[in-house]
């Protein structure tokens, strides 16, 4: 796709960009092996004080790359301005951390001195969806450059000042030219790029098909991945749970973002003893969201991010009501410019119906009643996806059932599922493999170098 930056609040393009040639693809893969050459041989101090000015440049302009996230892909202000804060906190806790988790680590193996140490291993190549289009990216320029390894960008089409903003920002704090660079390139480049020798392994957040497609690439390649991909959220609710605090999270859960969120709690699983008063509370909640312009203080819900992303929901939620589902409120079009969605929630989905298995991702709840916490459970993971899942009980017995029981990357118990810069992240079955954050992200694209000395 051509990138382009069209406000979903309006639907008008308001820039668009060229891409990139050959030559400079090859400038590219060129500098960025340099750079990693350059970054290698830097200290750990140095690269900390580094990582700290890409977060003061972050703090001190969140305003401004605040509104290129509102510009481009519709959130509210307010939480795009929070976004970017959250990757200065993110690029701080990398600069601060990953000395330690680079550090070399003994073991009493034999009688040699034996150890691992954690070597880069060079160029990566990034693929980015458009959804949080900093925090995506800064997630993986914090540990990634803190490791001495670099990024070459290829983010989403529509988001082609954000990308470009990050590759300004970590220049600008004194990384060596080159050690992440956005690329205004086609998809079918990405896969070329993937197989030249300075690429050293990929990392991708989006779509099955996109992860799919260069994963294959690297598999034929031998080259590690890392696959962040969709989900469809388990929240389970119990009898014992605080039900006001288990509504007010659902509510945030699923429509924070305008619903485009991988671990959104999408699927509200509610034991049958508390379902009738969830239910309405749930309804009033969600009915009780402001919809409007993005960038106005009291909006909740901006636009989806475009109009083929709205026809789909909307196409997913028609489909389930024709296949026996019930439309609690909400989960219709808006007419007017822009590709606003009101909020809704559907109830009744039938183990039939496609809208039991995919991801929706808008913000539609799905509503389904249990009877017991294995019933929650076995529902839960009656999903092709397995990234973040919530439970909310005071039962100790019901949460450790839920930890263990889950197929899930993560279980938060009595909140919803978010991310952390110092917590690991990542899913199974089709929400893909490896882990972003904490030491195993960073140490995602290292080699766990074994060291004997005798
Ligand atoms: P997408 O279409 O897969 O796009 C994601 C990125 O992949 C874009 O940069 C896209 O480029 C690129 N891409 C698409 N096809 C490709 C191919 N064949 N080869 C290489 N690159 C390719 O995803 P989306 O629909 O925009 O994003 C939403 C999806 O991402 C949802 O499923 C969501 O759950 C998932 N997601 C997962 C996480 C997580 O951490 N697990 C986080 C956020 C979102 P173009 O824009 O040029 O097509």
């Amino acid at each position: 796709m051509a990138f382009a930056s069209m406000n979903p609040a309006t639907g008008e393009t308001v820039a668009t960009f060229e891409n990139i040639n050959k030559a400079q693809i090859e400038d590219a893969l060129a500098s960025s092996w340099a750079a990693h050459q350059t970054l290698k041989s830097w200290s750990m101090e140095d690269r900390r004080a580094a990582m700290h000015r890409v977060a003061d440049i972050l703090d001190a302009e969140a305003e401004e790359l605040g509104a290129i996230v509102t510009l481009e892909m519709g959130k509210t202000l307010k939480s795009a301005i929070a976004e970017v804060k959250k990757c200065a906190v993110g690029c701080r806790y990398y600069a601060d951390n990953a000395a330690d988790m680079m550090a070399d680590e003994f073991i009493n193996a034999t009688s040699a001195t034996t150890y691992k140490r954690y070597l880069p291993m060079g160029p990566i190549m990034v693929v980015m969806p458009w959804n949080y289009p900093m925090w995506q990216v800064y997630r993986f320029v914090g540990p990634a450059l803190m490791a001495g390894n670099t990024g070459l960008l290829k983010h989403a089409s529509n988001v082609p000042q954000c990308s470009q903003s990050v590759e300004d920002v970590v220049r600008r704090a004194g990384f060596p030219e080159g050690a992440l660079q956005s690329l205004y390139i086609t998809t079918g480049e990405v896969g070329d790029m993937l197989r030249d020798d300075r690429v050293r392994g990929a990392t991708l957040t989006g779509s099955e098909r996109a992860g799919a497609s260069v994963a294959s690439i690297c598999g034929q390649e031998i080259k590690p991945t890392v696959l962040e991909l969709g989900g469809s959220d388990a929240f389970i609710v119990m009898p014992s749970a605080d039900l006001d605090k288990a509504v007010n999270i659902a509510v945030t859960a699923r429509t924070q973002n305008c619903g485009q969120s991988c671990i959104a709690g999408k699927r509200f699983i509610v034991h049958a003893d508390v379902y009738d008063a969830f239910k309405a509370k749930f309804k009033a909640g969600i009915e009780s969201l402001v919809i409007g312009d993005p960038n106005d203080p009291e909006t909740d819900i901006g636009p989806l991010v475009s109009e083929g992303s709205r026809d789909e929901i909307a196409k997913q939620v028609e489909a389930a009501l024709k296949d026996g589902a019930v439309r609690v409120t909400g989960g219709e079009v808006i007419e007017g410019p822009g590709f606003f969605y009101r909020p809704g929630i559907l109830e009744n989905i039938q183990k039939s119906s496609n809208a039991y298995y995919e991801e929706i991702f808008g913000p539609v709840a799905l509503l389904f009643k249990v009877n017991s916490i294995e019933e929650a459970i076995d529902l839960a993971n009656d999903s092709p996806f397995g990234l973040g899942s919530s439970i909310f009980t005071q039962n100790k017995v019901e949460q450790d059932l839920a930890i263990d029981e889950i197929e899930a990357g993560a279980t938060f118990v009595n909140s919803m599922t978010s991310s952390h810069p110092a917590l690991p992240f990542g899913g199974v079955k089709r929400s893909g493999y490896g882990r972003e954050l904490a030491a195993e992200g960073l140490r995602a694209f290292c080699n766990v170098k074994t060291v004997s000395i005798s």
